[in-house]
């Protein structure tokens, strides 16, 4: 056990900085055994603070070499060197302090502050990096204007790149050039990049609304020259959609984009110099899937995004960062559902969220979208900070509607333009805009747990009314046992017996009969009458999921089933499937092997592979089964063995049921010709490629054949991974072992290509299992210094392999624990995101339970565990 707890950190004592800092003069010096920073900041007083503070700046891990105070050196007995920074006792109302500081990012394998990947220098300064490079206070209401010098090796390092404009450069003796930096914009620490490389030029334009012609670069290594176009493109139809949709025009003279290939996060927003994991941006369609594509889409847009919401105006502290990443998310989803399939991003964003997010509201790490406290910022990059952060702000835009949002998001930027401000600024400005109260509304913020709404109703033959009776429970979570009731934003329609919407008139005097509404629930209970509904109609309820809650309704399967069909809410009509096959499976969990799957689904889905009339995407997803995720977070105690076994069961009933209909829509979907991304496409390879997976999946000879022809023939990596990946899961071992040596022969050169070999196998209940498993990170290509490579395999492994991650025996556990130890002493950042496959371990069945809380008190009794792990670990196993 660790002698001292870590700190936790509480937004109630949050105070205003004691010291400010107006501009920040950096000159790098980059060396193959270290790197000297010279840092020069003028600092004045923060007139609203309290007289009389010390100034004190942030620093880990860094060598003194030298301190100034106005050009002059400061006495050894002036200055005190603390565990977490630096603190000098007396110092002027205004000042300029020098410091010299010696890194060494060659050693660097946290990947925060200055580091070296594959022979470039770059940074990761979010949270708080920052202060691994120099001292400084590293705190988002700190903002300076910053120029940065970097001066390194002509010959290895012909690429020198910070923030802002480039504004000066030249040669240095010993083949040594610079080149200096000016960033107009005071920013806080967190979003200063360095990057120095070898590095390939990618150019392109983009004119602005104002006719400003702005610089793209892009910077690659040599041998990804080729895989920048998607994100160039995706780069320019982020900066025009931001304009049209929100009126942003980009400010700088030039904007880059680096790919780096050691990265802890997707990609980070650093003011006009983003880096990106070379995983969320390089592709090619030969390389990447159509997921990734759509993928990279997404990330740069939202990146680029961040350029206004986070970086000219950003968070004040912290516990804000759902400020500026919940409303980013927010703007990439509405950016990806204009570029695509609406309902299609709907259907995926709430798919992660009821997974993922409702898991973690929850688990023992539940915390409100804007957390209290915390030990550790990283552990806060959640689910519920990104994704229901953004559903927040999407129920102000359903609350506010379009015109009023936009009304409400240009009063913010242009209010706090340069500032760094809280959550609550942001709701202020969308209240004050559109005149509507948002005073209970704010509980999304506070409040931890997802809201569980109940729905009970009632017809009335005689009088031709409808009541519908809503109540809504927000469980309670780890310091929140009390709960408020919340605003919840409820999307209804009412379908009449012939499937069509029924008009809905509230109240006998109602002049409007709309055939949607959105009801505003904001007590415990509320009932809602409608007048002259003609028959018994069945509900559809939070159409559109219009709300991050859980809905409880006794619909029988004949209504799911008629929902499916009828339902003109796209997003209700697949989660009426869902809601079907989840009844199914549950109903088969720990029954015998015999027990037969309700004939209705079967017709159900036999209807949807022959439909062509409805939107191929939306077919696609209402195809995909619920993942056992899905179902394991919907158990009260999930038994892993027993839901795999279900949902396996499920599946092969109904590819055998539907063979010959998956075989036509296989072939129905086949296609040749050139690649393209658009949603027709991709919905057609989606189609073909399930089907050939639920064919697999029951052994069909002729669809081994084709599996193997679409594996040889493939001309995007779509089609090239579909088929391996059914491959991989069938029982066909000899084609299996074949086409995986196929893949890696031919894509052995190409990192991002690997990671996906990986993750096909260590994510396959078939081919994954535990030794199979540990041989892989025996791979050469296997690398425990690179994140991406410890996704593909370990979270691969703990995170969709779940059958055998959750084997009866502990063996899973056991083999995370083991590996999440030794990768605290390297990346903590890294070894804390692995924790969480043990951290619900409650809300399992006993024989997984005690396997699941050994692995974790194994974990804690690292001496000298890392913060990050500890938090993490600490809050899984507290009462
Ligand atoms: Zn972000």
């Amino acid at each position: 056990m660790r002698t001292s707890q870590p700190r936790t950190i509480y937004l109630k004592d949050y105070k205003v900085p004691p010291y400010l800092v107006d501009h920040v003069d950096l000159r790098f010096e980059l060396f193959e055994e270290g790197a000297r920073v010279y840092n020069s900041m003028e600092i004045r007083r923060n007139p609203e603070a309290d007289p009389g503070q010390p100034l004190e700046l942030d620093g880990e891990g860094l060598e003194l070499e030298g301190l100034t105070l106005n050009g002059l050196p400061l006495a050894p007995s002036d200055f005190e060197v603390t565990s977490g920074g630096l603190r000098v006792e007396k110092v002027s109302d205004a000042f300029t302090l020098g410091v010299v500081t010696w890194i060494l990012p060659q050693d660097n394998t946290r990947l925060e502050g200055l580091y070296k990947s594959s022979g470039m220098f770059c940074t990761q300064c979010e949270a708080e990096g920052f202060r691994w490079i120099t001292y400084f206070p590293d705190r988002p209401d700190v903002m300076a204007r910053f120029r940065t010098r970097v001066e390194a090796d002509k010959a290895r390092y012909p690429i020198l790149l910070s923030n802002g404009n480039d504004v000066d450069r030249g040669e240095l003796e010993d083949g040594r050039h610079f080149v200096t930096w000016e960033d107009p914009f005071p920013k806080p620490c967190y979003l200063f990049a360095l990057v120095a490389g070898d590095l390939t030029e990618k150019k392109d334009t983009f004119t602005t609304q104002s006719g400003r012609e702005i610089d793209l670069r892009m910077y690659v290594e040599p041998r990804n020259a080729a895989k920048c176009d998607h994100a160039l493109d995706s780069l320019k139809r982020s900066m025009r959609w931001d304009e049209q949709i929100y009126g942003r025009e980009y400010d700088l003279d030039i904007f880059m984009i680096v790919a780096v290939d050691d990265f802890n996060m997707g990609a980070m927003e650093n003011k006009g110099l983003n880096i990106f994991n070379s995983s969320c941006v390089l592709a090619t369609p030969d390389t990447a899937t159509d997921m990734a594509f759509q993928r990279i889409e997404a990330i740069v847009a939202h990146e680029y995004f961040h350029n206004w919401s986070g970086n000219r105006v950003t968070c004040r502290d912290w516990f804000q960062l759902s400020l500026k990443e919940g409303f980013t998310v927010f703007r990439d989803s509405q950016f990806s559902a204009d570029m695509g399939s609406p309902t299609v991003k709907r259907i995926e964003d709430a798919t992660l969220l009821r997974t993922a997010q409702f898991a973690e509201d929850s688990g023992p790490m539940a915390h409100p979208v804007r957390p209290d406290s915390y030990i550790e910022i990283s552990n806060f990059y959640t689910l519920t900070v990104y994704e229901k952060g953004a559903e927040v702000v999407r129920m102000i835009h359903t609350l506010l509607g379009e015109e009023d949002f936009r009304k409400g998001s240009d009063l913010y930027f242009q209010r706090h333009d340069g500032q760094a401000v809280t959550t609550d600024d942001f709701v202020k400005a969308m209240e004050e805009a559109s005149g509507r109260d948002l005073g209970q509304f704010r509980l999304w913020y506070q409040q931890a747990g997802t809201p569980v709404v109940d729905v009970t109703d009632h017809y009335d033959e005689q009088a031709k009314t409808y009541t519908l009776t809503l109540s809504q429970k927000v469980p309670p979570t780890p310091g929140q046992s009390e709960k408020k009731p919340q605003h919840i934003p409820f999307a209804i329609g009412l379908i009449g017996e012939h499937g069509s919407d029924l008009p809905l008139k509230l109240g006998a005097d109602d002049a409007e009969a709309p055939t949607q509404r959105i009801l505003d629930l904001t007590e415990s209970e509320q009932t809602f009458v409608f007048h002259d509904v003609a028959e018994r109609p069945v509900p559809s309820l939070l159409r559109g999921f219009s709300a991050p809650v859980k809905v409880r309704y006794p619909w029988s399967r004949d209504q799911l089933l008629f929902l499916m069909s009828h339902d003109s809410d796209g997003f209700n009509r697949w989660d009426a499937g869902q809601r079907l096959a989840v009844d199914v499976i549950q109903s088969m969990v720990g029954q015998p092997q015999e027990q037969t799957v309700d004939p209705r689904l079967v017709t159900a889905f036999r209807q949807l592979l022959s439909d062509t009339e409805l939107d191929q995407a939306l077919v696609a997803k209402m195809l995909q089964l619920p993942s056992e995720a899905y179902l394991i977070e919907l158990a009260d105690v999930a038994d892993v063995q027993a839901i795999h076994s279900a949902r396996t069961r499920v599946l092969n009933q109904l590819a055998l049921e539907l063979q010959g209909e998956l075989m036509a829509c296989y072939l129905r979907n086949r296609e040749d010709g050139a690649y393209e991304p658009t949603p027709e496409a991709i919905a057609r390879r989606s189609l073909k490629n399930t089907a050939l997976s639920w064919l697999l999946h029951i052994n069909d000879e002729e669809a081994r054949q084709m599996a193997l022809k679409q594996f040889d023939s493939a001309t995007n990596m779509t089609d090239q991974s579909g088929a391996l990946r059914s491959l991989v899961n069938s029982d066909f071992e000899a084609d299996r072992t074949q086409a995986l040596d196929a893949f890696y022969d031919r894509f052995s050169n190409d990192p991002q290509v690997v990671e996906q070999w990986f993750s096909i196998q260590a994510g396959s209940p078939r081919a994954g299992t535990l030794s199979a498993v540990e041989a892989l990170l025996e791979h050469p290509a296997f690398d425990w210094k690179n994140p991406n490579k410890i996704r593909s395999v370990i979270g691969a492994f703990a995170g969709q392999n779940l059958a055998n991650f959750h084997a009866e025996d502990g063996s899973g556990y056991r083999f995370l624990a083991k590996h999440i130890l030794s990768l605290d002493s390297s990346n903590p950042q890294i070894a804390a995101r692995l924790v969480a496959p043990l951290t619900r371990w409650r809300n399992y069945g006993e024989v997984y339970r005690e396997g699941m809380r050994a692995a974790l008190e194994q974990i804690q009794a690292k001496p000298d565990l890392s913060k990050d792990v500890y938090e993490v670990v600490h809050k899984s196993l507290k009462d």
